[in-house]
């Protein structure tokens, strides 16, 4: 293979932005190689990277616009979708709430950007929403409220220099490991690298420390920490001069004070003075990261306050090599509330379908997975549905027009990932059926209302972004594509230097368990299970992993201690029934995990229509995501 044909790109499938080369003539795609230079993933890609030039060779592609008529899809030119598409949508008021907007996170920019507009001047709806957007809008708002931007403090990078990181909640091996491998070299390093987590997690083992509480009470052992540290603050009086300062700092203090020793050791299971031997190491590093997951599996808002707070109290993040970071699961997470797509309004659109007596007639779909399609009946109710995508997916089932979308690598855009960092992929392999970029195909609806935006290419569009979103104004297409990309600019905020604590309340976290539900069962990632398995459905190595996994456990699992399993009478493999206190049920096998913590269980988000069936009855479960606990019996099936 040629040295030209390595394309450096950035890989798609989570938000840790690792650097590859797409291996292709420009037609043919022969696989993908680590970017040994690239500041974050330092030549290293995971299983999911090794294989994401599957997704360029798959059959389940949309190829061209499609149309429904008389029940049956039939293929259709552009102009025939996009003239159906309009006359349609102008039936809908979208300032009556008549139009809803269901975005991606995996969208470039460039796509979400001119999606935005769509919705906003064209549809004239603010009814929209990602999907995953819930565990972020609360990083968001607490990283806002905190540092006065919504966004990462610091960067990924900082993980190789910092003294001190503490990992709090994910088995981020499992969602982003890349930066789980990270943070394990800087533990061979030296660094102190602490883990908060109610399950033995493979970073928890990896860990200097293992804080393994009880379910629920992440943000209550970070408060203790907090309140520890500020007693040795206490009595050194040369490092409170900035924080105490800082808007919120009594109410914040007075809040820490009220926390009991006893009460903290009952909720969590976690003695006080173990969190005191923590404070002094904290109290000793010159810098210190602390990661966190967001997104669909992301914590609650009490407990980001408390990582947030606790950050600010450290009085160490201006150094460096410190940082705070909301870790997402989708490439784009961060890029899509950037550009206007999600944030404050997003999850408006799943209120307009939970609710029967909405207002919503139309909705507009851009790369959705299946495997959480929620309100689906609602949805085929629905006057009028669009669906964009590049790969083939139930919701095509729903739709009434149908339009393809480029792949990764067949097109140009940018991606901001975990910490702010935007990287470009150019186009770096023919699209074989000529399929227009989302930019290009929004611009061409809002042109059929008569709008006239102008854009030329991608990065016309990203020269719009630069003008108009936050952070982003001295970055563009040149620039991005020197180099491994940049940072959007926290310093654009205004409020950017005003740090402010957020406020807390202590509480002790009951379990809801009873004794007739006695388990708290959690639910998290799957490494072979990624994107509701949209995407990695169409790969061929991830898909064996994760059909292994079924092959082994065909209903999926629920993972217990040994001694549950003894108690229960059942062993490994064994099918169970699953019941939560709200009467939903399923059957899946156990698995047998010393990893587990007793009277706790863990399932994956893979299996088949948990989401949908089992999750969200049980109140709010789905949008607490990793800080959800649902109280269940287990008996034998
Ligand atoms: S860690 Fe994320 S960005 Fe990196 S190779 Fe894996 S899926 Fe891709």
């Amino acid at each position: 293979m040629k040295l030209k044909n390595y394309k450096a790109c950035v890989c798609n499938l989570c938000g840790t932005g690792c650097g590859q080369f797409l291996k292709t003539d420009g037609k043919k795609v022969f696989g993908v190689a680590p970017l040994i230079a690239h500041p974050v993933s330092k030549g290293k890609l995971c299983i999911r990277g090794w294989h994401s030039n599957e997704l360029l060779s798959t059959n389940e592609r949309i190829t061209q616009p499609m149309i429904r008529e008389h029940g049956q899809l039939r293929a259709a030119s552009y102009e025939e979708a996009i003239a159906l598409v309009t006359k349609r949508m102008q039936q809908f008021n979208g300032a009556a709430g008549e139009i809803g907007i269901l975005a991606s996170a995996r969208s470039s920019n460039e796509d979400g950007y001119t999606l935005a507009r769509l919705a906003h001047e064209v549809f004239n709806t603010r009814i929209q929403g990602i999907g995953a957007e819930a565990g972020h809008r609360k990083s968001m708002a607490s990283l806002e409220h905190a540092f006065g931007y919504p966004g990462a403090h610091g960067t990924l990078t900082s993980i190789d220099q910092a003294d001190y990181i503490l990992v709090v909640g994910t088995d981020i091996t499992r969602q982003n490991p890349i930066i789980g491998g990270n943070i394990h070299a800087a533990r061979r390093r030296g660094a102190r690298v602490v883990t908060l987590s109610s399950s033995r997690t493979q970073i928890a083992k990896l860990s200097t420390k293992h804080f393994q509480q009880k379910p629920g009470t992440k943000g209550l052992l970070v408060n203790a920490l907090a309140k520890a540290l500020l007693a040795i603050r206490t009595v050194n009086h040369d490092r409170r001069a900035n924080i105490d300062l800082m808007a919120g700092y009594a109410e914040y203090v007075a809040a820490l004070r009220s926390i009991s020793s006893v009460a903290l050791e009952r909720a969590s299971g976690i003695r006080y003075e173990e969190i005191e031997e923590e404070a002094k190491h904290l109290e000793q590093a010159k810098s210190i990261v602390i990661l966190f997951s967001s997104g669909i599996s992301g914590l609650d808002r009490p407990t980001i306050d408390a990582i947030t707070n606790l950050a600010l109290l450290t009085d160490r993040m201006d150094h460096e090599n410190s940082a705070v970071i909301p870790v997402a699961g989708i490439s784009n997470l961060q890029g899509s509330f950037d550009m206007g797509i999600s944030g404050e309004l997003g999850n408006s659109v799943f209120k307009a379908l939970a609710e029967p007596d909405s207002t919503i007639k139309a909705l507009f779909v851009i790369d959705h997975d299946d495997g959480i399609i929620r309100d689906k009946d609602r949805i085929a109710q629905l006057d009028f549905v669009v669906y964009s995508c590049a790969y083939k997916s139930a919701f095509m089932d729903l739709a009434d027009v149908i339009f393809p979308l480029p792949a990764y690598n067949e097109t140009d855009g940018t991606y901001t990932a975990s910490d702010k960092r935007v990287q470009i992929t150019h186009k770096n392999v023919e699209n074989p059926n000529g399929v227009l970029p989302g930019w290009a195909l929004f611009q061409m609806i809002a042109e059929q209302y008569g709008a006239s935006w102008g854009y030329q290419d991608a990065a016309g569009v990203f020269t719009d972004i630069a003008e108009h979103v936050a952070g982003y104004a001295e970055l563009n297409h040149d620039r991005l594509s020197k180099g491994f990309g940049l940072h959007w600019d926290p310093k654009a905020f205004a409020s950017s230097r005003k740090r402010k604590f957020n406020a807390i309340n202590i509480e002790y976290w009951e379990s809801p368990t009873t004794p007739e539900f006695p388990f708290a069962l959690m639910i998290g990632k799957a490494q072979h299970y990624w994107h509701q398995n949209n995407l990695m459905r169409k790969t061929i190595v991830p898909r064996r992993e994760y059909d292994q996994t079924l092959w082994l456990y065909p209903q999926g699992y629920i993972e217990i201690s040994p001694d549950d399993a003894a108690h229960l009478k059942v062993r490994d493999k064994w099918l169970v029934n699953v019941c939560s206190s709200t009467g939903t049920c399923m059957k899946i096998a156990v698995k047998v995990c010393p990893d587990v913590q007793d009277g706790t269980a863990y399932i994956p988000y893979f299996i088949k229509n948990m989401i949908s069936d089992f999750l969200l009855p049980y109140e709010n479960a789905y949008a607490a995501g990793e800080e959800s606990v649902v109280p269940i019996k287990i008996q034998e099936a």
